[in-house]
This record gives C-alpha cells, structure tokens and sequence, in this order.
C-alpha cells in the first residue's frame, strides 16, 4: 500500500483488501483488517455514515472502532480535490481553497459536509 494510510473505498482498493489483507472482527458499522504482509491494521467504513467510505491505517489495535480519522480524512479531501490559487473564503481563514470550491479543505469538511 505504499506510505499512503488512507483511502478511498473503490474497485481497486476492495480488491487489493481482499487478496492482501484479513478480516480479524466486525464492530459497529466498522470492520478491522490486518495486512497479510506487515501485519498492519487497517479500518473499513461497513456503513457509508460520511457518504464516502474509506479504508484507513490504525495506529494501534486498541479501541480500534473509536479512532478519530478525521484529520486523514480532511487530508485525504485536500489530495484528492487539489488547492486552487484562490483563498479560502471562510471568514479569517488563510488557507487555499480546493479546486472548484471557495473554501480550504477545512471548510468544506467541516462547514460545507463534503467528503470527497
Ligand atoms: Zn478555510
């Protein structure tokens, strides 16, 4: 899987889960796998509850099903959209805003509820 630690959830990565990865348990709208190779755990979104799901590195194995992803999936917003030129247009906010959109990754995260 390279260094990325999170991703998307599309046909690519569903097979890649499937020939590389184990399911070890299934909690609350959430499954954890572990990488057959480097025995790395990772989590799946069962239940679209952010509309997009993803496929995320855990940290740690402990509470697994409660780990905040949120700044991945912010970071993960901005890689997949791109920065434009212009700035974001959230009221003291200096970032750039994504392609497309007028406000930062952020913003559109957390104002705006976009997700991918
Ligand atoms: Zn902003």
């Amino acid at each position: 899987m390279q260094s990325q630690n999170i991703f998307y959830i599309d046909e690519v990565i569903l097979r890649k889960i499937e020939t590389e990865f184990d399911l070890i348990e299934k909690k609350s709208w959430y499954s954890l796998y572990q990488n057959k190779d480097d025995k790395s755990f990772w989590r799946f979104d069962e239940w679209d509850k952010y509309q997009v799901q993803i496929f995320v590195k855990l940290e740690s194995i402990e509470n697994w099903s409660e780990y905040n992803d949120k700044d991945l999936r912010i970071n993960l917003l901005k890689e997949h959209r791109g920065l434009s030129q212009e700035k974001c247009k959230w009221q003291n906010c200096h970032k750039k805003a994504l392609n497309n959109l007028v406000f930062c990754e952020l913003h559109a995260y957390t104002e705006m509820g976009i997700r991918k």
